[in-house]
């Protein structure tokens, strides 16, 4: 099967498809869409990147199409992911009789949803919990909802979406199809579905198919207060729009202000933003308005911007799979990415858990040390001792307004860094890796040793080989 056409889709959805230049289904397409069209339901994972948003939408729309009265229900953890569903969904109907669909997500005015509902969509995508303000306010009737779409369900359930699931869950009919994907299958998905799902198809797609593969990926161990400069090197040897994960909401404020200041066009992405900025944000960067995007882990999942050629962890995300997720923000649908990894030793530990999710079969299982709840509770007790603070004076001005432009609300530095920091600091040691001519170099001055270095990973044979860094 390596044609749309041996689906024996509808000829509309066929030239929905030529139009989007999707010649070959992907490994998760081939496998899913016989199994929607079949009516069967299906717990897939699969990585990031692998095209499981067509996976889902293709099957939908050809049923939908076949039966007027029934519509589906599609759920992601984000406004940014249902707005993408949204624009796929609208690409594939673009060619036929357009099948109405309606986006519910939070931060935007209540009013305008409910005037798309009462257009009566076939497909609604939406985030649980303003699915659910609808659903209470009696504005949505899920009666005729016969196909359910679980998308990223281990994000949804990280950021507790589980109780709004549930709830969402008995408002729709006992006879329906249920497409639940994953990127990981930890026990509370397996219970979700044993709960939900009747006789689901298994749909794995392992690593080794998915496009990520084409990710030039590299590691820097470096003291925390050398991460801005450090940065400002990264950025002005990368060619490309580049995409920067910090740790906290107003650190990515701070950082798209500096990085401004310092001549690199920048802006900032995260949860604190109303939603006209949010998607005023994400437009001016698809359209390559500027060309640094600093975000927290909210852009982690799932969006699809294929001009983003660098993925730099500026911060270690909080949870190792997250890992997987932004890296897997490049390199989109087979083109090239690279990824860089600023690594203190603060943030040892957790780069200790993404390196054994990246080789369980070679790297030591390290303690679990990184789960949100833990986590959540040290950075309460942290904030009980000090005021909020994400990188050193020397990194940036702090601020605790949204707006990078608005009044400086700058703070005065928290004092010392840890003496094991600066003990780490003596140890820096740096990878070299690519630059975008293909050379290898050294990432500063500061880290000259790096020259020497292999890069962490190597693309050989497509597949990453890993060997462990040395200040372990
Ligand atoms: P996932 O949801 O698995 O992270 P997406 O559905 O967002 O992945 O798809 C990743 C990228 O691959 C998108 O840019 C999408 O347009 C592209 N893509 C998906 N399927 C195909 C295909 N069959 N041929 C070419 N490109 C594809
Ligand atoms: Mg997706």
């Amino acid at each position: 099967m390596n044609n749309f056409e041996n689906f024996g889709l509808s000829k509309k959805m066929n030239n929905a498809l030529a139009d989007m230049k999707f010649v070959k289904p992907t490994p998760i397409q081939i496998k899913a869409i016989p199994i929607v069209l079949n009516g069967s339901d299906i717990l897939g994972s699969a990585q990031t990147g692998t095209g499981k948003t067509a996976a889902f939408c293709i099957p939908i729309i050809e049923m939908l199409s076949k039966d007027e009265k029934s519509i589906a229900l599609i759920m992601m953890p984000t406004r940014e992911l249902a707005r993408q569903v949204i624009d796929v969904i609208n690409q594939l109907t673009n060619n036929g009789d357009k099948i109405k669909s309606a986006c519910l997500i939070g931060g935007e005015a209540l009013r305008i949803q409910i005037r798309q509902l009462k257009d009566h969509p076939r497909i609604i995508v939406g985030t649980p919990g303003r699915i659910n303000d609808h659903l209470e306010n009696k504005k949505i009737d899920l009666n005729n909802c016969t196909y359910l779409v679980l998308d990223e369900t281990d994000r949804m359930l990280d950021m507790g979406f589980g109780k709004q699931i549930d709830k969402i869950f008995k408002y729709l009919p006992i006879k329906k199809q249920i497409l639940l994907f994953s990127a990981t299958l930890p026990d509370k998905i397996i219970e979700l579905s044993k709960k939900y799902l009747h006789e689901p198809e298994r749909v794995a797609i392992k690593s080794d198919n998915v496009l990520l593969t084409n990710i030039d990926h590299n590691i820097l161990n470096i003291d925390h207060n050398k991460k801005y400069k450090e940065l400002l090197n990264q950025l002005s040897t990368r060619e490309g729009s580049v995409l920067i994960f910090t740790k906290t909401k107003f650190g990515t404020q701070r950082m798209a202000k500096k990085l401004c200041e310092d001549g690199f066009k920048a802006d900032a992405l995260n949860g604190n933003l109303n939603q006209n900025k949010r998607d005023r944000v994400m437009s001016d960067f698809r359209f390559k308005k500027f060309k640094v995007l600093v975000a927290t882990d909210i852009a982690s999942r799932g969006l699809d911007i294929d001009h983003i050629q660098h993925v730099i962890n500026y911060d270690l995300p909080q949870v190792a799979e997250d890992y997987i997720h932004r890296i897997g923000r490049t390199g989109r649908a087979g083109s090239s990415g690279s990824t860089i990894c600023f690594v203190s030793s603060e943030e040892q530990n957790i780069w200790d858990e993404i390196y054994y999710l990246l080789h369980p079969d070679t790297a030591k299982k390290p303690k679990k040390t990184n789960s949100r709840a833990v986590r959540k509770r040290s950075r309460e007790s942290l904030r009980q001792k000090k005021p909020t603070r994400s990188f050193s004076k020397s990194n940036g001005p702090r601020r605790r307004n949204n707006s990078i432009i608005g009044k400086d609300t700058q703070k005065k530095s928290e004092g010392k860094k840890k003496s094991n920091q600066k003990k780490h600091s003596k140890n820096t040691v740096s990878r070299s890796t690519k630059t975008d001519t293909g050379k290898k170099e050294p990432y500063s001055k500061t880290n000259s040793r790096s020259a020497s270095k292999k890069p962490f990973f190597s693309k050989a044979k497509g597949r990453s080989k890993v060997s462990r860094h040395s200040s372990r």
